[in-house]
């Protein structure tokens, strides 16, 4: 069985300050709750220390929304994988639909990132997602199926086991649209036919593939009871610690672990 993931994506909120508070009272809440459901918050660089030092004892992990290709070097303004394993960060979301839109990442830049990641030990949430107007032209798959195949090329299956994939339809991003748990299965599905069919049944069967856009206490356990639904990757509500716990105890509640 897959065990269910809750990632926070912080995005360029909170600041260390505000990290301590949030983390504090997520650890509260989470506290008495079985580990069934692994969960992760992801603030920004500048909180990432502090995170790691307020999580410990606890059964949160921390990832970053970002680094660089390269291990070092003369790149102003960037964070290696190294130095986020400095810090003590378990994971790292790459190739979010942020970073793609107002930053151009490519998928050949989002492979880069990921075989730098999978070597430095970071488990990477590696992002797919169609925009509006791919869903309404009707190519969502076929745009899924090229961020896939750019993202992973090159990667073992013995790497592919040990990243997430996070499948988040850019039109449902902080737009508090939601893809019905039937589009989100559906999409699902299809990612996870395109593991098997590159890596094989076993790998297929492993890789979890979060859902994100727009995630909420209220839709959290419509999605996660879908076959191929394995967490999400939560901005908004994972921002106030009463709706990050609430999505961790849906899962519980879901018991789709
Ligand atoms: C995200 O940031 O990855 C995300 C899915 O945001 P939201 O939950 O706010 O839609």
């Amino acid at each position: 069985m897959r065990k269910p993931l809750i990632a926070g994506n912080w995005k360029m909120y909170k600041t260390a300050a505000e990290a301590v508070n949030l983390i504090r009272t997520i650890k509260a809440g989470v506290h008495a709750l079985s580990g069934e459901t692994d969960i992760a918050i992801c603030p920004p660089f500048t909180s990432l220390a502090t995170a790691c030092e307020e999580v410990k004892g606890s059964a949160i992990g921390v990832g970053a929304q970002n680094m660089h290709f390269e291990s070092e070097g003369a790149y102003t303004g960037e964070i290696s994988a190294l130095m986020l394993k400095e810090q003590g960060c378990r994971y790292v979301i790459l190739g979010h639909s942020e970073r793609r839109g107002y930053f151009k990442e490519t998928d050949e830049l989002i492979n880069k990132k990921l075989k730098t990641a999978l070597k430095y030990n970071l488990i990477p949430i590696a992002c797919v997602g169609e925009w509006l107007e791919d869903r309404e032209a009707g190519r969502h798959f076929e745009v899924v199926k090229g961020q896939f195949q750019g993202t992973f090329d090159g990667i073992e299956a013995e790497d592919m086991e040990k990243t997430i994939v996070a499948y988040e339809p850019v039109w449902a991003i902080g737009t508090g649209k939601t893809a019905s748990p039937e589009q989100a299965q559906e999409m699902h599905q299809f990612i996870r036919k395109l593991i098997q069919e590159k890596f094989g049944e076993v790998t297929a069967k492993r890789v979890r593939i979060l859902y994100g856009g727009s995630v909420k206490p209220d839709n959290i356990i419509d999605l996660i009871t879908q076959p191929d639904v394995d967490g999400g990757l939560v901005g908004g509500a994972s921002l106030k610690a009463e709706s990050f716990v609430d999505l961790i105890k849906g899962t519980l509640k879901a018991g789709v672990s």
